[in-house]
């Protein structure tokens, strides 16, 4: 038989084609960690699962008018992970995301769960972090574990101070929390109130929220998104926002401050297959947005 029958799997390599790190602008890794997971575990599969939906959807961005295939981003693969030790994996990924920075690139990071975020911002430092999220993730601690997935937002609070952590799409948590987050002043907005807004108004408040920040990390927890919209994640709650909405909110607030991002909370084994599809393709939007912003 013919080599050529034999393929080299692209579906390995995100988007389906494999670029050059020299020669990249942005730098792609998935972190397979769930150890966390309260409810449905599983995003440990998430990379694998967002890698292939990306290689098997079409590449144009009809909202930037660019190719992804255009775009220069180098996969690194999945960063080898403790499973059952989050503060070893955040400091992995930290260091991971420090070396992308040293290089002047952009990381762009696939979960695994929404606590590997903690390490990402360190990497990037002195950031503002906007969570697009149906939890605060501001709990101190979760199941006596301050390194829960439940807790991310708070320690990256503990860090960057309140004024640099905004939360977008909330509309699930219970009392303890929302007093904290009121007393404390921390910048959100619920769902409802983009719902009933639109996309325009939400992106204003956004735009006002991040006016005095220097560098801006964006985290995309799936949940944000309606379960219809995206059903695969650990914690799915009603009443968020369609695809549509997201993106276009995301949009109005993708300028040059932007520093990385993140797309997390994939479960794949709760999926019909759209959720790493949508994944992916939040991924190509913001590739192309943020491109396109700093003239790449
Ligand atoms: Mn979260
Ligand atoms: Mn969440």
């Amino acid at each position: 038989m013919s080599r050529s029958f034999y393929v080299d799997d692209l579906s390995k390599h995100f988007g389906g084609f494999k670029r050059e790190y020299s020669e990249s602008d942005f730098v792609l890794f998935g972190v397979p960690f769930d150890s966390t997971s309260s409810f449905r575990p599983g995003s440990r599969f998430g990379p694998a699962a967002i890698r292939e939906a990306s290689a098997n959807i079409e590449t144009w961005s009809w909202r930037t008018g660019m190719d992804f295939e255009e775009i220069k981003l180098h996969d690194l693969g999945d960063l080898a992970v403790v499973h059952g030790d989050a503060a070893e994996t955040i400091r992995r990924v930290r260091e991971a995301v420090e070396d992308i920075i040293l290089s002047k690139k952009i990381p762009v990071m696939l979960g695994g769960e929404h606590i590997i975020t903690l390490g990402a911002l360190r990497g990037v430092r002195d950031t503002t972090v906007v969570s697009f999220d149906a939890h605060f993730d501001m709990r101190d601690d979760y199941l006596s574990n301050k390194l829960s997935h439940a807790c991310v937002m708070r320690r990256a609070l503990d860090e960057l101070g309140v004024k640099n952590v905004v939360i977008v799409g909330t509309r699930a948590s219970y009392r303890d929390e929302i007093e904290f987050v009121k007393k404390s002043g921390v910048n959100y907005i619920s769902s409802q109130r983009i719902l009933n807004g639109g996309a325009k108004e939400a992106g204003a408040w956004l735009k006002e929220v991040l006016a005095d920040s220097k560098k801006i990390y964006i985290s995309v927890d799936m949940d944000v998104l309606d379960p219809a919209f995206a059903p695969g994640v650990g914690n799915p709650e009603p009443e968020g926002v369609p695809t549509s909405t997201l993106l276009d909110l995301i949009e109005e607030v993708v300028d040059e401050r932007i520093v990385g991002f993140d797309v997390v909370e994939v479960s794949p084994a709760y999926d019909s297959g759209v959720t790493a599809v949508t994944a992916s393709k939040i991924v190509y939007e913001l590739c192309c947005m943020v491109a396109k912003s700093i003239g790449l």
